[in-house]
């Protein structure tokens, strides 16, 4: 028996039924299954550019005979959308297993939608596990259920499933029996011609499907009172057998197609059906549809969010489960990027120059937030780059704020770069900045095409972005170092005013990548108590309720030395050049400080200066007019214009 969270348990349960193929793009709740998958023996595992590609590849790898299990979160099954219709159609070769990881409450995502919708929409089964020996279960006995219905199976967990720890029992691989691969037009191309009867063997697919699904061993009732019973799944099975135990359950395991005639059966035999899930109607729809009443909740169930047995026994009008309340005063710890972050001074610069920034999916979303406030939409990967088209495009002719695209170079691998070939070839104009942190950091940290790293170390290669951009017919591209702050000024202020369409590159590491620390800064007397340090959101530094006068929490400070640009009185230095400091190993200006840009120019201290210099050009803060010149001054007022 071990401990394993649903995502390695659906990894294990894909191992031991022999997959031999793994592709995914990164996505919370989802990552860590192929992260655990490309752990085990005998099997190959890439990251794919996007949720779309992966499916694709590993429907070329099923249609070529081996076992495939391909993982993404709920938005990613949106991009993946296309080719899975159409392998509804096709059917497999090889079993394929297709994750589809819930964020019910949105604690990494943009939106909850349910994904059971998918199943049914392209008619896919799906089986849902409420912990994980059901995931490795479940995923292990989808391999044959794909293969014996020549159809993709769905594993749906959510994120409560999915990170949650629960004993297993896992065994052995069986190697799945060879198919071998032998061209079949009818079965795979998907021209009308052949289309037409595939989709007729869908719909005998699904009868059969439903017929299974009456019997299906996934689906249990639990049969207590006959008062309450209620239907659920997955977590939410988890919450109802809490907060009600003397209700009977019907638990399905698979919750497309539903099982009909046990489900009629099962509400015959209670005075009152309900049905319990997250953030969704689905289920309740789909039994409603079967002719089964479906009672309403004495209090009524959120239609957002989470579950919790509070929240189900709420909905029942019962009183919540005894806990315990969290201690009073507990400091808060809004989200913020990291300290020595290098998207920070580029969202600063940004709200101070009063651009519309369109974002994109990533952890610079955090640029939305107090105190920078430099992000105007989020909608979906890539999207920053097509709405500043359409920002542009409303704008024409007018005078307007500069529109600004900011996009990740995960994201940017993901969709933007088809975003932006659009841009080019509509003739757009407008900024684009990549924020080119050399990883997908807010999954973990994972390889992608622009740092040329793949999930199983095997050899590759990098993209040249800047190559990439020119070779678009991009003139305008420029690479800036993003903790240089009259660099990231000066590049952004000549973008915006270029009426050609432009391109920065904001390229340095994730500071939790290398992990490099530096001597960490600290404010001197010369404090004057300005807030304009404290407006950069960095979590090192504080401010004194009392005086106003900065602080940095040098256990935090990573020594970046972004605060000490923005400084007008030279208060903040780096410890290690402090009048008792000593060393000169760390140096005030980010371009004689360690980097590991382009080749990595580690460690090059060139000297030091108690005197804030900007980008090593040996200007100062009063050569660029001041630090934070049309910028507030203080915390609250942060940024101008529409953000304010
Ligand atoms: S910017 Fe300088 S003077 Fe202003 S609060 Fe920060 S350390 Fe003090
Ligand atoms: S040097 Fe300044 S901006 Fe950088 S981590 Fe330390 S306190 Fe934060």
């Amino acid at each position: 028996m071990e401990l394993m969270s649903g995502n390695e348990a659906i990894a294990q349960g894909a191992w031991e039924a022999g997959a031999r193929v793994g592709v995914a793009y990164p996505g919370t709740p989802s990552t860590e299954t192929l992260e655990a998958f490309a752990l085990k023996e005998g099997v190959y595992a890439e990251w794919c550019v996007n949720e779309k590609v992966a499916l694709e590849v590993g429907l070329g790898a099923s249609a070529a005979g081996a076992r495939v299990l391909a993982t993404m979160k709920h938005v990613g099954v949106n991009v993946a959308a296309d080719p899975l219709f159409t392998a509804a159609y096709t059917g497999v070769g090889g079993g394929m297993v297709v994750l589809a990881a819930d964020d019910p409450g949105m604690y990494s995502s943009q939106n909850e939608q349910d994904s059971h919708y998918y199943a049914r929409a392209a008619q896919v089964p799906m089986l849902d596990p409420a912990d994980a020996a059901e995931a490795l279960l479940f995923t292990r006995e989808a391999y044959g259920l794909s293969e014996r219905f020549d159809v993709p199976v769905f594993i749906r967990s959510s994120v409560r499933v999915s990170h949650t720890k629960t004993p297993v029992e896992p065994g052995p691989r069986t190697e799945a029996p060879h198919r071998e691969y032998a061209s079949d037009p009818a079965k795979w191309v998907m021209m009308p011609a052949f289309a037409k009867p595939r989709r007729k063997v869908q719909i005998k697919r699904v009868e059969a499907l439903r017929a299974w699904a009456e019997e299906c061993p996934y689906n249990r009732v639990e049969r207590r009172g006959g008062a309450v019973g209620v239907v659920c799944a997955g977590s939410a099975y988890q919450h109802v057998a809490e907060a009600l135990p003397d209700a009977s359950i019907f638990k399905l395991g698979c919750t497309w197609p539903l099982p009909a005639r046990a489900l009629r059966d099962f509400a015959a035999s209670v005075e009152a059906l309900y049905v319990v899930e997250e953030a969704s109607e689905y289920l309740a729809e789909q039994v409603r549809a079967l002719g089964i009443d479906v009672a309403a909740f004495p209090a009524g169930l959120p239609l957002d969010g989470e579950l919790s047995p509070g929240a189900v026994r709420a909905a029942f009008g019962l009183a919540a489960p005894e806990h315990h309340e969290a201690p009073a005063g507990l400091p808060a710890r809004p989200p913020a990027l990291c300290p020595g972050c290098p998207h920070r001074l580029v969202f600063k610069e940004l709200a101070r120059m009063k651009a519309i920034v369109t974002g994109d999916i990533g952890c610079y979303t955090l640029g939305a937030l107090p105190p920078l406030s430099a992000m105007d939409t989020c909608v979906d990967m890539g999207a920053s780059v097509s709405m500043a088209h359409g920002f542009e495009l409303a704008l024409a002719g007018t005078e307007h704020r500069p529109v600004v695209a900011v996009i990740g170079d995960s994201t940017f691998a993901h969709s933007g770069l088809s975003s932006l070939v659009s841009t080019v070839y509509n003739r757009g104009g407008g900024t684009v900045c990549i924020l080119d942190n050399r990883t997908t950091a807010m999954t973990g940290r994972q390889g992608n095409p622009f740092n040329g790293e793949t999930l199983q170390k095997r050899p590759s290669r990098e993209l040249d972005m800047e190559g990439v951009l020119r070779a678009l017919g991009i003139e305008d591209v420029r690479t800036v170092d993003p903790w240089d702050m009259k660099a990231v000024r000066r590049a952004l202020k000549e973008a915006v005013a270029a009426d050609a369409l432009s391109v920065i590159v904001f390229r340095r590491p994730c500071v939790l990548l290398e992990r490099v620390r530096e001597a960490p800064y600290a404010v001197g007397e010369a404090c004057t108590a300005c807030g304009a340090c404290v407006t950069l959101g960095c979590p090192a530094i504080a401010k004194d309720a009392e005086t106003g006068r900065a602080s940095i929490d040098a256990a935090l400070c990573i020594g970046c030395g972004q605060c000490s640009q923005y400084c007008a009185f030279s208060a903040i230095s780096s410890s290690a050049v402090l009048p008792n400091g000593g060393t000169a190993d760390a140096a005030a200006s980010p371009s004689t400080r360690s980097r590991s840009v382009d080749g990595g120019l580690r460690a090059e201290a060139r000297g030091a200066s108690a005197i804030p210099r900007i980008s090593g050009t040996g200007e100062t803060l009063a050569d660029l007019g001041g630090p934070v010149a049309g910028c507030g001054g203080n915390a609250a007022g942060a940024k101008g214009g529409a953000h304010e």
